[in-house]
C-alpha cells in the first residue's frame, strides 16, 4: 500500500485493553484460574493473538467450542490447557487426544468415542464431564449423570481417560437475581458432590461465564470461563456498561468514506428507497455492509461517527456498503467513519449497535467478517 493509500475498513484490536480486561477479571475471581474463551475467532477479534495476549496477562486456560478451533490454537504453538466442548459424532477425537486437549463430554456416546480414540492413540484422554444444571442445552441431565459418571470411572480405571473437570453453564447469569441462578448452583453442587463421592477427583469444577465472574463470587469454584468481558464488552444491560464494569472495549471498527456527494431533496437512498432526503444534503458512502457483518437490521438506525458527529445509517444496509446523511457537512472522501469502539473518542460502542439492530453485542463483534482486516495495535 502506498503511503497515501486509505484502507477501506479496519478492525483495530487493542491487545493492551484485552490484557487489562484479563487482569480486571482475575481480580474479580482471585482464587480461581481464568479460562479465556476464544471460540469463534475470539468473538471476531482473532483467536491466536488474543489467546497469546490473554495468557500473557495471567489466563491459564483457553476455551473453544469446536475441536477444530482448539486444534488450530495448538498448531499455532499455544501451550498449556486448551478445552473444547462442542462435539459431533465422528469428530477429531484422536487428534484432540494427541494434542493434549481437555475435552468436554456431555453424554455416553461422546465418552465411548473418546475412549476408543484414547485406546488407538495409546494415551489417556483428558475429559471434563458436563452437567446440564438447568441451561437445557449441552450437558448431561441429572437423571443420566449416575450412568455417565459410572462409565467415566470405569474408563479411568482402564487408563483410557482422566476426568480432569466437572462443569456446567448458566442460562441467565446476565440477569442478576434470576431464580434459575441459585437453582443451577444448587444442582451443580449436588451433581459435583455425587461424582466426587463416587471417586471422581477433578482438577477443576467450573460454571461461571463473564456475568457470573463479575457478579457471583459463589459461582467461581476453581475456574472461571470468560468470553465477552475479555473483549471489554458488558455481558448485558442489567450489569451496566463496559465502563461501569471497569472493562475496555478491544475492537474499534472503522471504514473510510468511499464517496461524498451532494443530492437534492426527495432523493431515495439505497435499495427500496426507505430513506428519502428531506432537503438538499450530502451523502457519505461507508464501504462496509452485511457481508462484513454489519447487521441489515440496523438499516435506518445504526450509528456512525463522522467528523465529530453521530450520523445514522440512511436507508438499507447493503451487502458491501451503506449511506449516511451528512447534512450540511462535506468531509473529504477517505474521511474516517467510526462504527464502534471504546466510546471515549465520542464514537458509538458495540452495545449501541446491538441496540440499533435489536441484538446483543456478542453478535455484533463476532460477525465482523473476514474481509475486514484485523490490525493489532
Ligand atoms: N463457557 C461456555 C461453555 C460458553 O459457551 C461460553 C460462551 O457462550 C462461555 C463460557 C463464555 O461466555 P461469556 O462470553 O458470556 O463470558
Amino acid at each position: 500500500m502506498s503511503e497515501t493509500a486509505v484502507a477501506r475498513a479496519r478492525a483495530e484490536i487493542d491487545l493492551a485493553a484485552l490484557r487489562a480486561n484479563v487482569r480486571t477479571l482475575r481480580a474479580h475471581a482471585p482464587a480461581a484460574a481464568l479460562m479465556a474463551v476464544v471460540k469463534s475467532d475470539a468473538y471476531g477479534h482473532g483467536a491466536v493473538p488474543c489467546a497469546r495476549a490473554a495468557l500473557a496477562a495471567g489466563a491459564t486456560w483457553l476455551g473453544t467450542a469446536t475441536p477444530e478451533e482448539a486444534l488450530a490454537l495448538r498448531a499455532a504453538g499455544l501451550p498449556g490447557r486448551i478445552m473444547c466442548w462442542l462435539w459431533a459424532p465422528g469428530g477429531p477425537w484422536r487428534e484432540a487426544v494427541e494434542a493434549d486437549l481437555d475435552l468436554g463430554v456431555s453424554g455416553l456416546w461422546a465418552l465411548r468415542e473418546v475412549a476408543r480414540a484414547a485406546r488407538t492413540a495409546g494415551r489417556a484422554a483428558r475429559i471434563q464431564l458436563k452437567a446440564d444444571t438447568g441451561l437445557g442445552r449441552g450437558g448431561c441431565q441429572p437423571g443420566d449423570w449416575e450412568e455417565l459418571v459410572g462409565e467415566a470411572l470405569r474408563a479411568e480405571a482402564e487408563g483410557l481417560v482422566r476426568v480432569t473437570g466437572l462443569w456446567s453453564h448458566f442460562a441467565c447469569a446476565d440477569e442478576p437475581g434470576h431464580p434459575s441462578i441459585d437453582a443451577q448452583l444448587a444442582r451443580f453442587r449436588e451433581m459435583v458432590g455425587y461424582a466426587e463421592e463416587r471417586g471422581v477427583r477433578p482438577e477443576v469444577r467450573h460454571i461461571a461465564n463473564s456475568p457470573a465472574t463479575l457478579t457471583l463470587p459463589e459461582a467461581h469454584f476453581d475456574l472461571v470461563r470468560t468470553g465477552i468481558a475479555t473483549y471489554g464488552i458488558s455481558p448485558g444491560p442489567e450489569l451496566g456498561t463496559a465502563a461501569d464494569l471497569g472493562l475496555r472495549p478491544v475492537m474499534t471498527l472503522w471504514a473510510s468514506l468511499a464517496l461524498v456527494k451532494r443530492v437534492p431533496a426527495g432523493h431515495g437512498v439505497s435499495y427500496g428507497h426507505q430513506y428519502v432526503t428531506s432537503g438538499d444534503t450530502t451523502l457519505g458512502l461507508v464501504p462496509v455492509g452485511y457481508a462484513d457483518g454489519i447487521p441489515r437490521h440496523a438499516s435506518g438506525t445504526g450509528p456512525v461517527l463522522v467528523g465529530g458527529k453521530w450520523r445514522t445509517v440512511a436507508g438499507r444496509v447493503a451487502m458491501d456498503q451503506f449511506a449516511v446523511d451528512l447534512g450540511g457537512d462535506t468531509p473529504p472522501v477517505g474521511e474516517r467513519a467510526v462504527l464502534f469502539g471504546p466510546g471515549d473518542g465520542g464514537e458509538p460502542t458495540a452495545e449501541d449497535w446491538a441496540q440499533a439492530a435489536g441484538t446483543i453485542a456478542y453478535e455484533i463483534v463476532t460477525r465482523i467478517g473476514t474481509r475486514v482486516p484485523r490490525v493489532y495495535v
